[in-house]
């Protein structure tokens, strides 16, 4: 393709509105264009990255023994009253009416919809395993969507079913899901890591999440530096820390200290000069309809999820203030266990193992120090309740936690009975007996991994594409382009290059070498081919390769074997 008839609106300068490296380098150059918040236009070479993943993910699929179909994105409510979802699902559904004022929403997947399907044509255990894939847009009606493609709210996914006879079965479509998964990833380029996940709103038994290491991840992913443990922070297990044994009676008695307009844990440290892992922060939520309190250490995070299910509880909310000033009879910042009645007391395990720690004392501009849990306040139920944080042990082998910052790009889950159950979807096995489906769904964000790829690929000057999904493969750069010896050896190679089978942009703009060069670096084409008179003359040709930055000069009649050969072609 020449570069002059291509549409590649790319921008000079950073846009403002772009926070992370993707965003910003999917603009300017000319990926993508914004319509709506988290509603995208893709440009022809943001979507020639995406058919090339498609194309990986489609394969990989295929060969795991899936079959494609298209479900639509309009799907009726009823569909999803059937499994409660329409309720459960909350905002970020999107919903509408049709002209019959029927309700229908736009699929943000697609569990009913394929249930739908399999239990009105499967029906004998003859027809099973079977796994339906799509590659299609979703609709989530997100209440952040940001940072360009990673969080939108139409995005493009990669969603597939499996319908197995039993659970042995399902396990073994998962298995083949979860290879099929690495072989994906691998394939695009990316370094991920599978790890253990929470199973969420969708449900089911056992899940995992493919994440691509990034710093400007959303995830955090605990994994242990000696063994092969790694789950998300949201997930994976705290292990209680040891309880300094007979240290109690050491401990000096509780006191009161002043600590006047101090209510974050961060200036109450600094203004008693001591360590957040000494103090206990008490939160205060409404679970259900009563009202727990809840104990972390000052440095750990409560981790609601593992809160709602040690508590058994539905809905689960911080306290207002006017809850929180009834119940501790003291203002917000300074609550504290001591004296606290009305509300149960859990504690999560490393709070329950402090000795002695620094707490609110619920009164206006107090803290006591020296509180010892079982002394000075009630004892209270524990459990793990909290995030992981790094330096944590690993509840596999006792090794050391590390935190790592990743972007989700896949989803597998085990889903058991529920939806087959939920929406009678039902088989005859071989005594003639009706059986509940038993499913799996495997999710990927295909327009994510895009992003996901650029966070990952990049330097000051742009894009550095993985080889496998890059919108061309090699970039022909003419430098003194008035020079017709120079556009005529150029195009002769670009035309050689295209006939082997390459993508190839033919830089044919009447631009400064600078500017090309420059635009070159940020479109991240994995080659330029770099000709001017100089190199021309001994029969020379430049060949740059974007990634290592590494320029070498290769006879003329070489470039294309070269190139072919780096691209496995013959
Ligand atoms: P997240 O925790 O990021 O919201 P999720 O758990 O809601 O993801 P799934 O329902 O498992 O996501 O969807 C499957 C895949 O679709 C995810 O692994 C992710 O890669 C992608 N995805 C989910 N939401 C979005 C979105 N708003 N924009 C782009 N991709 C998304
Ligand atoms: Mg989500």
């Amino acid at each position: 393709m020449h570069y002059s008839k291509l549409f590649i609106p790319t921008l000079r300068d950073d846009p403002a509105d772009a926070e992370t490296v993707s965003h910003r380098l999917m603009l300017r150059a000319g990926l993508i264009r914004k319509v709506a918040a988290g509603v995208y236009t893709l440009l022809p070479l943001g979507l020639r990255v995406l058919s090339k993943i498609e194309g990986i993910v489609r394969d990989e699929m295929t060969k795991a023994g899936a079959q494609e179909l298209l479900m639509p994105a309009l799907q009726p409510a009823e569909l999803w009253e059937e499994t409660g979802r329409w309720q459960k699902y909350g905002k970020e559904l999107v919903r509408l009416k049709d002209r019959h004022d029927r309700d229908f929403c736009l699929g943000p997947t697609h569990e009913e919809v394929i249930t739908d399907l399999v239990r009105k044509e499967v029906r004998s255990y003859r027809q099973l395993p079977l796994n339906l894939f799509q590659i299609q847009s979703k609709f989530r009606d997100e209440i952040r969507p940001r940072f360009g493609l990673m969080r939108g709210r139409e995005f493009i996914m990669k969603d597939a079913y499996s319908f197995d006879a039993d659970a042995e079965g399902a396990k073994e479509s998962y298995r083949k899901m979860y290879e099929a998964y690495h072989n994906i990833f691998k394939r695009v380029g990316l370094h991920f890591r599978a790890v253990e996940a929470d199973t969420g709103l969708i449900g089911g038994s056992s899940s995992h999440e493919f994440m691509v290491l990034a710093k400007t991840g959303e995830e955090g992913i605990a994994s242990c530096t000696a063994c092969d443990y790694a789950a998300n922070v949201e997930r994976a297990e705290t292990r209680p820390t040891k309880k300094i044994k007979g240290a109690d009676n050491a401990i000096a008695a509780m006191e009161a200290v002043s600590t006047p307009g101090k209510k974050t844990v961060e200036e109450v440290c600094e203004f008693l000069s001591v360590e957040a892992s000494q103090l206990i922060k008490t939160l205060l939520f409404v679970a259900d309809d009563k009202v727990v309190a809840v104990l972390v250490r000052g440095d750990h995070e409560i981790n609601e999820i593992k809160l709602k299910n040690f508590l058994k509880v539905t809905e689960l909310n911080l306290a207002e203030k006017k809850t929180l000033e009834a119940l501790t009879k003291g203002p917000s910042g300074f609550s504290g266990p001591v004296g606290l009645e009305g509300a149960e007391i859990v504690a999560d395990l490393a709070a329950k193992a402090m000795s002695e720690a620094i707490i609110g004392a619920n009164e206006k501009d107090t803290h006591y120090r020296h509180a010892v849990g079982g002394r000075d306040f009630k004892s209270a139920r524990s459990a793990d309740l909290r995030n992981a944080v790094a330096g944590d042990l690993c509840p596999k082998c006792g090794g050391t936690i590390q935190i790592d910052r990743g972007i989700e790009v896949g989803h597998v889950f085990m889903l058991g009975t529920k939806y087959s159950e939920t929406m009678q979807a039902t088989f005859l096995d071989q005594e003639g007996k009706d059986q509940h489906f038993v499913m799996g769904c495997y999710g990927i964000g295909v327009s994510r991994i895009m992003a996901a790829a650029i966070e990952q690929n990049h330097d000051d000057h742009g894009i550095i594409w993985p080889q496998a999904i890059a919108p061309f493969d090699v970039q022909v750069i003419p430098v003194q382009e008035k020079k017709e010896a120079v556009m005529a050896a150029a195009e002769t190679i670009y035309k050689a290059l295209s006939e082997k089978g390459l993508a190839v942009i033919f830089e044919d703009r009447s631009e400064r070498a600078g500017v090309k060069f420059n635009d070159a670096d940020l479109l991240g084409i994995p080659y330029q081919v770099v000709v001017g008179q100089k190199n021309l003359d001994q029969g020379m040709v430049e060949l740059k390769e974007r990634k290592t930055g590494e320029k070498t000069l290769i006879p003329v009649d070489k470039v294309i074997g070269t190139l072919a050969e780096k691209y496995s072609l013959s």
